[in-house]
């Protein structure tokens, strides 16, 4: 492994270890957007119960109008009862105040109805909300967690960030190019470990995919100073034997 190869691997390993901070750091993001989300339902969940309630008063309400008029149309046909002249008028108007009388019990049995439900609306909302409260203490308990993590590794994270910087100085920004995009398409990892599985036999596989490498690319990894990628899965291939200075 030449001097690049050597530089890449330096570099890999502070990419690992910047890797796994930010990770941490990633999974606690995390878990404030789980709990963030939660409110979020749980809001849904209020404004619906709520807007189920003011359905509710509203056909209250409007029971209670409807009422009223029918009782101001009933008192004047019990003037016009009092007034009728004939059997046949006077028993008309009492029919139309039966009827009138039967639809008032009907809309106030209703309105009694409507009074059950909006009882049971206002205390599952109150549950809600009791719940809402939990769930904002969990948020404010998961940002403190990540402001905390943060902050413990916010000097780690800058002496890694200060040591990728030297690791890729002094490597050509076209190898570095490379360096990055295989990382990306490998979880982070840019290189792996050339495998010996029978060196007797020279046969050797990649450290990442697991197939079997060439005899030909194993010899170009050990000695020419130039990226060599596993033809399987694209990873730049290296010995491990010769990168203990790394
Ligand atoms: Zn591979």
């Amino acid at each position: 492994m030449g001097a690049t190869l050597d530089a890449l691997h330096a570099l890999q390993v502070v990419e690992r270890r910047l890797g796994a901070l930010r990770s941490k750091i990633d999974a606690k993001k995390r878990r404030v957007r789980a709990a963030k989300r939660a409110v979020d339902k749980q809001n849904l969940l209020i404004s619906e119960k709520q807007a189920a309630g003011k359905a509710c008063q509203m056909e209250f309400d409007g029971i209670d109008l409807d009422v009223k008029s029918r009782e101001e149309e009933m008192a004047k046909h019990r003037d016009a009862l009092n007034k009728a002249k004939t059997n046949k008028e006077y028993a008309a108007i009492l029919t139309t105040i039966n009827t009138e009388k039967a639809d008032n019990a009907k809309l106030e049995s209703r309105q009694l109805e409507l009074m059950t439900i909006l009882e049971a609306q206002k205390a599952e909302t109150d549950t809600l909300i009791e719940e809402r409260e939990r769930l904002e203490k969990k948020v404010a308990a998961t940002e403190k967690d990540l402001a905390d993590t943060e902050a413990a590794c916010a000097g780690d994270l800058a002496k890694l960030t200060a040591e990728r910087e030297v690791a890729a100085q002094g490597i050509d920004p076209s190898i570095l190019t490379t360096f990055d995009r295989v990382a990306e398409r490998h979880e982070g990892e840019a290189m792996a470990e050339i495998v010996a599985v029978n060196i007797k036999r020279n046969e050797y596989c990649c450290g990442w995919c697991n197939m079997s490498l060439t005899l030909e690319q194993v010899i170009a990894a050990e000695t020419r100073d130039e990226i060599q990628n596993c033809s399987s899965c694209g990873i730049i291939l290296y010995h491990a034997k010769s990168s203990a200075s790394a």
